[in-house]
């Protein structure tokens, strides 16, 4: 980043937000003498001992509400990635001229070194981790985080040579002079319609990765995406764009067996034969991070040595276990549609999906073709089950129940030896549970006790292998 490192000594700074990003947002804010005030919606009794630790820190306190005044009277805001954009303190600051960053940006001007950026609707968790072990079995010392595990402000603690930041939309709706050195944009496709007024909302934010880039930076971009290829157009850095089937552009694409780095005059043939993931989007993944580490200066013999040893991660069609000839996916990270519909692609068994949640307003009858093609019945659950019903109900056996449980007893009902039954809820978890992490959690604890009732064996999955 080369936004200038943000002046902070002896500046009055408000950090809206107090989980994790805001916790180190501010410990980076006191280390450079800032005069840094806190506030959080929630009250201070579900912080445990944190708020003393803070006043004693001589960190100002607002828990349990935002009082606009803070807001008016901050220097800078520095804003938590949940915390909406329509806070009406925060527009009220925003409209008096207050300078708003979010933890993201904030990080960024400190980091001293290269960042690689990565966001999209789908795919950054597993794109992110994949450059994350190209570069250290490359020897670089690697910080890895943002939206994905650790928050980036802890990434200034450390020593690093480079940084690969996930970064979700809500932390780009704060960002000015965020400028990464490669920005991967994967894809942009339907969600999060709860937080923004349309699609084209949406997309714009995406759009932020890129504005502060010039001719100096790279723009990875997925050229099979019209959306995310006309934000990147937008923007001045040079492109590689990856894609499937043929392309002399530069970047990289796939041909079902191999996929080939296109750059000047040279043309690497990479060998896709010894990568373990499913589906073309997790080529998409891999394309995405090939060139983005290639980009970061490691040669593509290292690269291609590397390819055999990644792993999908957990929760994302993940075989929890096979019971009584029926097996159990765990894809509780499908939290929309797109992703629902990439990982059922790949599985040509008949299939009993579970799906629901808390709603985002996709639109569920994008399903429809996959549905009728190879499953068998929908178990619909939480939240959002009337929504999913109405859209796809009509085409295959449909069961509404209240609970995960609940769906699991009834999918195992439905399922014949041969089938394979798929969390995949095209929607978030937090009608019922605290993340996606704890959902995947509780379906696998669910599918083992049954594999327990069912034939006395123990727990098999669980191991992040995606295939
Ligand atoms: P994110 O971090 O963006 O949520 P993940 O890497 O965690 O993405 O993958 C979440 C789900 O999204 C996967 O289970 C899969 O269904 C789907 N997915 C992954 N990569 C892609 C991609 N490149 N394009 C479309 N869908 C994808």
């Amino acid at each position: 980043m080369e936004t200038g490192a943000m002046a902070l000594e002896g500046r009055r700074v408000l950090v809206v937000g107090l989980a994790r990003s805001g916790r180190a947002a501010v410990d980076v804010l006191l280390g450079r003498g800032a005069r840094v005030a806190v506030t959080d919606r929630r009250p201070a009794a579900v912080f445990g001992g944190l708020p003393g630790k803070l006043k004693k820190a001589g960190v100002e306190l607002a828990l349990g509400r935002h009082p606009e005044d803070r807001f008016l009277e901050a220097d800078l805001i520095v804003v938590s990635p949940g915390v909406p954009r329509s806070l009406a303190p925060l527009q009220a600051a925003r409209d008096a001229g207050v300078e708003i960053v979010s933890e993201l940006e904030l990080a960024a001007s400190l980091f001293d070194g290269p960042l690689i950026a990565v966001t999209g609707t789908n795919g950054k968790s597993t794109t992110t981790t994949f450059i994350g072990h190209f570069l250290r079995a490359a020897g670089r010392r690697v910080f890895m985080g943002g939206n994905l595990g650790r928050p980036f402000c802890e990434a200034l603690e450390g020593e690093h040579d480079v940084a690969v930041v996930e970064v979700s939309s809500f932390q780009l709706e704060w960002v000015g002079g965020f400028r990464p050195k490669v920005a991967v944009l994967l894809n942009v496709t339907e969600d999060h319609l709860d937080r923004y007024r349309d699609f084209e909302d949406y997309a714009r934010t995406k759009g932020r990765l890129f504005a502060q880039q010039d001719g100096r930076d790279f723009a990875v971009v997925n050229r099979d995406d019209p959306v995310a290829l006309e934000l990147a157009e937008a923007g001045r850095a040079e492109q590689y764009l990856f894609g499937h089937g043929p392309s002399p552009a530069q970047g990289m694409y796939d041909d079902g067996e191999s996929a080939w780095l296109v750059e000047g005059d040279g043309v690497h043939r990479v060998s896709l034969e010894g990568f373990r993931l499913r589906g073309r989007h997790n080529v998409e993944n891999l394309m995405a991070a090939y060139l983005s580490a290639h980009l970061a200066g490691i040669s593509c013999q290292r690269l291609d040595e590397v390819i055999p040893y990644l792993e999908g991660l957990p929760h994302r069609l993940e075989l929890v276990a096979e019971v009584e000839g029926v097996r159990y996916y765990n894809d509780s990270k499908a939290t929309n549609v797109r992703s629902v519909l990439c990982s059922l692609r790949d599985l040509t068994e008949p299939l009993v999906v579970l799906m629901g949640g808390k709603d985002k307003g996709g639109s569920f009858a994008n399903l429809e073709p996959i549905v009728r093609r190879n499953v068998r019945a929908l178990v619909l659950f939480g939240e959002a089950r009337g929504r999913i019903r109405e859209a796809l109900g009509h085409l295959v056996e449909t069961i509404e129940v209240e609970t995960l449980a609940d769906a699991v007893a009834r999918a195992r009902a439905l399922a014949r030896s041969g089938d394979s039954v798929v969390l995949s809820p095209a929607c978030a978890s937090f009608d019922q549970f605290e993340s996606y992490e704890e959902r995947g959690e509780v379906f696998k604890q669910l599918v083992w006790e049954r594999k327990h009732v069912g034939n006395g064996g123990m727990p098999s999955g669980g191991d992040g292998v995606s295939k």
